[in-house]
């Protein structure tokens, strides 16, 4: 059966106008790097330079936090939480009335399909900031005691795969506590972040509450380990996770992490197969499987492996790759020359331990990064795309034949973010989700975010909550 052929459906880029160069966000104000370093951001898929961004120096993060220390100590902090909220409402409906630009910015600056940003990521982080925006005057019935009070200025540092909802997720709840914060976005997508800058100030919030300072791992290090803050938030790398975690040990900094994961996603022989496929699909090739909680490793009951596998393929051959600004688009470009050695890099560890590799007939354009739909099958639990996070497109899969077994492997991992369960008995589920470590764990659905519901990890994938009630508890003294 042949793939049906779209024409061209791209979104114009009409909407957004991206300066030349971008400065500090600091005390409210765009401003230069006392240094003068900048660097540039490019769009993955096509190569083309998109901006000139500052690199922080360790002198710009001093001032950051410094402004951020005012707002706090002078304003946010003693502002009643009804207030707070007004500004947390006002910035959700901003983000509202420019979702398009912003959908179309961070398609640009990541890679990611516009059909994703546009319908996933803009909405949620109007949702988070929506939901943050409630509590910010109801937190003496968050459960943490009659009159919580916050840590102070938070240090925050968020990767590349959903840099605005990233941004969402962890400065609506420091907010809404009334922290302040300096957040450094990834090296390779700053550019939302930017935008979101623009809306502080369209807000009218008060100078210095939000300050976002860009740069590379430099400027992570030097707002982590600065004397100033109270608290750092981070969602990177298991590796840089280990560092920062070192680092703030013998200080007073509360510490929440959210490191990578190796997320089993069991089919199970009486789930319906078409839905659980659909699952499989988005477990891993949603976002380019640039998610810490993708659902990397399928685990298939051995009853229905081949009816599955045979699925799975004929759905992977009608996935569109390319453009990220067409609608059509189903998987769009890795988001970095380096992310895309990587994955090449495990790929073939993959290949020469043994595992049988497949991807669709699927034409890859010329200029940006881009990497096809693959699944490796025949794969061990010692293999290495079994057990390290490849942070890209590529399924690794397994089999099992009891539920016992079935838990068994899931838990076999250094990580504990995720997990999903396909089965068409309740009892069942309920039996797995008792006994996976997993912070999250989704049933007969997968990659389902809301803001009400808390995310985090056991093991090397990290500590803390974020998202819901407990995600309050990270921004407070308690
Ligand atoms: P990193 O952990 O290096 O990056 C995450 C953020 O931390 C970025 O803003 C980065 O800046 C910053 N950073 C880097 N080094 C330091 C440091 N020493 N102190 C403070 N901040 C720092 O992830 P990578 O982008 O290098 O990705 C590598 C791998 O990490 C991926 O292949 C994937 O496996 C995993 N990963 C997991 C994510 C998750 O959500 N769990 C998200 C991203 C990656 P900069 O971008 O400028 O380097």
């Amino acid at each position: 059966m042949g793939k049906f052929e779209y024409a061209p459906a791209p979104e114009s880029r009409d909407v957004v106008s991206l300066r030349e160069s971008y400065g500090l966000f600091i005390g409210g104000e765009f401003t230069p790097g006392i240094d003068g370093r900048a660097f540039k951001t490019i769009s993955p898929a096509t190569e083309e330079v998109l901006g000139e961004v500052t690199e922080a120096g360790p002198a710009d993060v001093d001032r950051a936090v410094a402004a951020a220390r005012k707002a706090y100590e002078h304003t946010w902090a003693l502002m009643p939480g009804t207030e707070r909220a007004k500004y947390l409402f006002r910035i959700a409906r901003l983000v509202q009335e420019r979702a398009r630009e912003l959908a179309v910015i961070e398609s640009l600056d990541n890679g990611k399909p516009i059909r994703e940003s546009r319908d996933v990521d803009i909405p949620l982080v109007a949702a988070h900031f929506f939901y943050y925006a409630g509590w910010a005057d109801k937190l003496e019935y968050a459960g943490y005691g009659p009159a919580p009070r916050p840590l102070g200025v938070a240090g925050q540092v968020i990767p590349w795969n959903f840099p605005l909802l990233m941004l969402a997720w962890k400065i609506a709840p420091a907010l809404a506590c009334g922290n302040t914060v300096v957040l450094k976005p990834a090296e390779t997508t700053p550019l939302t972040a930017l935008a979101f800058a623009e809306i502080c100030q369209q807000a009218d919030l008060p100078p210095g509450v939000v300050n976002i300072v860009t740069g590379a791992g430099e400027t992570g290090r030097a707002l982590v380990t600065h004397p100033g803050i109270d608290k750092v938030a981070f969602t990177g790398s298991t590796e840089v996770g280990k560092e920062i975690a070192r680092a703030c040990a013998p200080t007073r900094k509360k510490l929440t992490l959210e490191l990578g994961g190796k997320a089993a996603n069991i089919v199970f022989e009486d789930a319906p197969i078409d839905q659980a496929v659909e699952g499989i699909v988005n477990g891993i090739f949603f976002n380019q499987g640039h998610v810490c909680c993708a659902g990397s490793r399928l685990l298939v009951q051995e009853s229905v492996y081949s009816e599955v596998l045979a699925a799975l393929r004929r759905r992977l051959g009608t996935l569109r790759l390319g453009d990220p600004l067409d609608k059509n688009t189903d998987v769009g470009a890795i988001n970095s020359a380096a992310q895309l050695a990587k994955i090449r890099e495990l790929s073939q560890v993959g290949e020469a331990e043994g595992a049988e590799r497949w991807s669709p007939p699927c034409d890859l354009p010329v200029k940006g990064f881009w990497f096809p739909p693959t699944v490796f099958t025949g794969v061990s639990q010692a293999h290495r795309i079994a057990r390290e996070e490849i942070f890209g497109p590529v399924l690794s899969v397994l089999t099992f034949r009891t539920p016992a077994e079935a838990v068994e492997k899931a838990n076999n991992t250094p990580y504990g973010l995720s997990a999903g369960i396909w089965t068409d008995k309740g009892s069942l589920i309920l039996w797995m989700a008792s006994r996976l470590r997993a912070g999250v764990v989704w049933a007969n659905t997968f990659n389902k975010f809301d803001p009400t519901s808390p995310f985090g990890g056991y093991k090397e994938s990290g500590y803390g909550r974020e998202g819901g009630r407990h995600g309050l508890e990270a921004y407070l003294d308690v």
